[in-house]
């Protein structure tokens, strides 16, 4: 043991008693690990300044009403295969007139933000379809505000779209229908609509308040009317965002490019992000470098609402995490120390739940066969909890009654492992009582009424029990050492045994 191991945490112990376990001296740890026996796990930390002070940083607190600005709604497309999402996305990003003033080349970054004649933005998601929608939720992200269910007005309402509908509305994210290919020869809106409210969306022709913009992705017919019900939309849901303090973000998208490296593509929910801006994302960090549009262009800034390209990252987060801006990188780091030793911590854990849960499995199976021998008559055992004593009697051969107490599960196994192995037809073995911990009231009672001798396996008495065993007549015995335990038992059976004439 080194003089600096002064920060110890025992994860087995944290498990079985269900509180932490900081060891800060060596007597301590000595003792922890003579209690826990050889299944212990213990973390060792240098009680360092800097380290101490590691600190993970987290979302502020929610911003306050004075704060809040509308910002565009961020819509997520979604259908049944081939009812012209990948179209519709592809027609939208034309129609831009951004990129039509600026002659800008589309590229795929995962998301980009269409600017209408009024002045007026959406931001779409452009991987369509259910991957990355399940992708996002499965992350806890909610960034999507609205979706966008694409029917095919000649196929109507298909499997997919009814998948689609039940994960908008498990999300709880409101639906806005486009009614897709009315182009097509065979195409029938009103039939569309009828099958829309079978499934529960109840369009506005009939009767209900979810609107239903009938286009042609291929035709480019409608889109801005489809855009237009999607701002009235986000109006009405009161869409809005704190434009002030430190950037919040999730992942949309994140790749690696041969000439940039590590990119990924952010929606800002919150503060304006910059160029130089230090962003931290589960156990990475990016200082930004270049900030890039859905076309291309280098941009200073990006609000919330509006997606954007970043470098500058250390590793690759992925898709659906969140992004917190910190002031500095000291903190940033500070921050990924303190995200690393959780996740080790995290890690160990995991693994100690594992094992524990292993060793469960082991003691239970083997209760199991205890009691299924009790059933076959070998033992008069009853694992779980004190008996009753109006059941005890029986007649026969002599009887050694016993109740065992260990320190842990695992010797307790061990203990019963043996008495397990045991058979001696001339003296009956009445296992009345075992668990783990020390000896209580109870067990001296129970021991009493059964004329049992205790058997504690490492195990303290309280002296007021030791003499309360006394005044009743129980015996306790104290072992340490298994051999020397069933040595005894078996002396005590010996006793028993009737002598041969
Ligand atoms: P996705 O699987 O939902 O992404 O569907 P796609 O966008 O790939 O479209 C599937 C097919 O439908 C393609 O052949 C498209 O050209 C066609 N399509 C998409 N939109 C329209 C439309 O408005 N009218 C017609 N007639 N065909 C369309």
């Amino acid at each position: 043991l080194q003089k600096d191991i002064n920060y110890v945490e025992d994860i087995f112990l944290n498990k079985i008693r269900g509180g932490n376990t900081i060891i800060t001296n060596e007597k301590d740890l000595r003792d922890a690990i003579k209690r826990s026996g050889r299944r212990m796990r213990i973390i060792v930390r240098p009680a360092n300044e800097d380290e101490v002070e590691d600190k993970d940083v987290y979302p502020r607190p929610a911003a306050k009403a004075n704060d809040l600005k509308p910002r565009p709604p961020v819509v997520t497309v979604m259908g049944h295969v081939d009812h012209g999402k990948t179209t519709l996305l592809d027609a939208l990003r034309k129609t831009n007139v951004v990129s039509q003033e600026f002659g800008g080349i589309t590229q795929h970054i995962g998301a980009f933000s269409v600017s209408l004649e009024n002045g007026k933005n959406v931001t779409f998601l452009d991987t369509p379809g259910h991957a990355a929608f399940t992708a996002m939720r499965e992350r806890g992200a909610s960034i999507t505000d609205i979706v966008v269910l694409v029917v095919a007005a000649d196929d109507g309402v298909m499997e997919q779209t009814l998948e689609s509908i039940r994960m908008a509305k498990q999300a709880n994210v409101p639906i806005l229908v486009a009614i897709n290919k009315i182009d097509a020869p065979n195409a029938d809106i009103d039939r569309t609509k009828r099958m829309l409210v079978e499934a529960g969306i109840q369009v506005e022709s009939m009767g209900g308040d979810i609107q239903a913009v009938p286009i042609s992705a291929l035709k480019q017919q409608n889109l801005d009317q489809l855009t237009e019900a999607l701002v009235i939309q986000a109006e009405l849901l009161n869409v809005m965002a704190d434009p002030t303090g430190l950037v919040e973000a999730v992942i949309v998208e994140s790749k690696v490019d041969i000439h940039r490296g590590k990119l990924c593509t952010v929606i800002v929910q919150r503060g304006i992000l910059k160029k130089g801006s230090i962003l931290l994302c589960g156990t990475t960090m990016a200082k930004v470098r270049t900030i890039k549009d859905a076309e291309g262009r280098i941009i200073s800034e990006v609000s919330p609402g509006y997606p954007a390209e970043l470098d500058g990252w250390k590793d690759l987060p992925s898709a659906g995490e969140v992004v917190l801006e910190v002031e500095n990188e000291k903190q940033a780091k500070s921050a990924l120390r303190a995200r690393e030793a959780k996740k080790q911590i995290e890690k160990q854990m995991q693994d100690a739940e594992i094992i524990s849960a292993k060793e469960q499995q082991h003691l239970r199976e083997y209760r199991e066969k205890l009691q299924h021998k009790r059933s076959l008559g070998r033992y008069k055992l009853k694992p779980e909890g004190p008996r009753k004593p109006e059941i005890e009697k029986v007649d026969g051969p002599p009887t050694l009654s016993v109740i065992v107490k260990c320190d842990v599960d695992g010797t307790l196994e061990a203990v019963l492992n043996i008495l397990d192995t045991y058979n001696e037809p001339g003296c009956e073995l009445d296992l009345v009582h075992y668990n783990v911990g020390a000896i209580t009231e109870s067990d001296i009672e129970l021991a009493k009424t059964f004329k049992s001798i205790i058997y504690a396996f490492n195990v303290k008495c309280p002296e007021r029990f030791e003499a309360l065993a006394a005044e009743n007549d129980v015996t306790i015995k104290h072992h340490n050492v298994i051999y020397k335990l069933v040595d005894d038992i078996k002396r005590e059976i010996n006793a028993r045994l009737p002598t041969m004439e």
